[in-house]
């Protein structure tokens, strides 16, 4: 919603705030068969792309959220070699996953076809391995594509989800997470967005009873900050079958990273007290 043309103001319903970037153009505006997609210039943050009214990508903060969705399950496997990323139409993540150099497959699973199209024209940088043969773009529903996919064909399976409303609701349930189980390979890792801390612990805590209840062994939630999300504080919940989730492959970093780094994961383990109590 934008209250003064010279702002992109992002309500946060039922929590008495919000989010404004100064803006100096709207660049482009469609209406896809699944959602909005806007794109502003802003004045300080670089180009923001919204779906429906909501901040999904900026320019200037976009790395931190991209780096936590990948390297902290990435590291925490022992080999990851076959990742699925469910959602993440900016290509962000895809671009970081492909940055291990033992993944031999990155396959995205983006619902919305147009929201990697606009990507590719406002964020050339995000979509930078999208031409890596290691990449397999795929335009399907991530819920119905785990729920066929062949017994153990994953190592790491990300999900880069809007919020758990619509089409991606059933990425946060327990029958989805029963899917990604049989999808992932013995030690494997699934990862998904966990909204705000701060602002929606009950989806926290129930992502933790429904990946549990679907049989993964250790939940752990991963804390980081993103200043143009709800609250400015924002969480990755990670699950695995069999590896302990306290151990990373702290040695193996040998690319540049500009927020992750092995004091930032086991950091981002680290539980304030109410998440403890949730
Ligand atoms: N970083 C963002 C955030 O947390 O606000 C998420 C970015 S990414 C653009 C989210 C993508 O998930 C959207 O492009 C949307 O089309 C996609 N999506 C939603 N439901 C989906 C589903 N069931 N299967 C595949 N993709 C889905």
């Amino acid at each position: 919603m934008t209250l003064d043309k010279s702002w992109y103001t992002e309500e946060w319903a039922g929590q008495g705030s919000a989010i404004s970037l100064k803006i100096k153009n709207k660049v482009h505006d469609e209406r896809s068969a699944y959602q909005r997609i806007e794109i502003y210039e802003t004045e300080t943050f670089g180009t923001l792309m919204t779906l429906d009214g909501l901040v999904m990508v900026t320019d200037r903060d976009n790395f931190i959220y991209h780096e936590m969705m990948s390297h902290p399950a990435l590291f925490t496997h022992p080999d990851p070699k076959r990742v699925l990323v469910i959602g993440g139409g900016d290509c962000g993540t895809l671009n970081e996953v492909l940055k291990h150099p033992g993944v031999e497959l990155a396959e995205q699973v983006e619902l919305d076809e147009r929201v990697t199209r606009v990507a590719e024209q406002f964020f050339p940088e995000l979509c930078a391995s999208n031409n890596d043969p290691r990449a397999r773009l795929r335009f399907a529903d991530g819920i119905q594509w785990v729920a066929d996919a062949k017994p153990g064909s994953y190592d790491v399976i990300i999900v880069d989800s809007t919020d758990p409303v619509g089409p991606a609701a059933g990425l946060f349930s327990e029958t989805f997470y029963q899917n990604c189980l049989r999808a992932l390979a013995p030690r494997g890792v699934v990862v998904g967005q966990s909204e705000s801390p701060l602002f929606h612990p009950d989806l926290i805590r129930s992502m933790h009873r429904a990946l549990r209840a679907a049989g993964f062994r250790e939940v752990a939630t991963l804390n980081f900050p993103q200043c143009t999300y709800p609250s400015g504080w924002w969480s990755a919940t990670m699950a695995a079958r069999d590896t302990a989730l306290s151990k990373f492959r702290q040695a193996d970093k040998r690319f540049p990273t500009r927020y992750y780094n092995q004091e930032i994961h086991a950091a981002a383990l680290a539980r304030p007290e109410f998440m403890r109590q949730l």
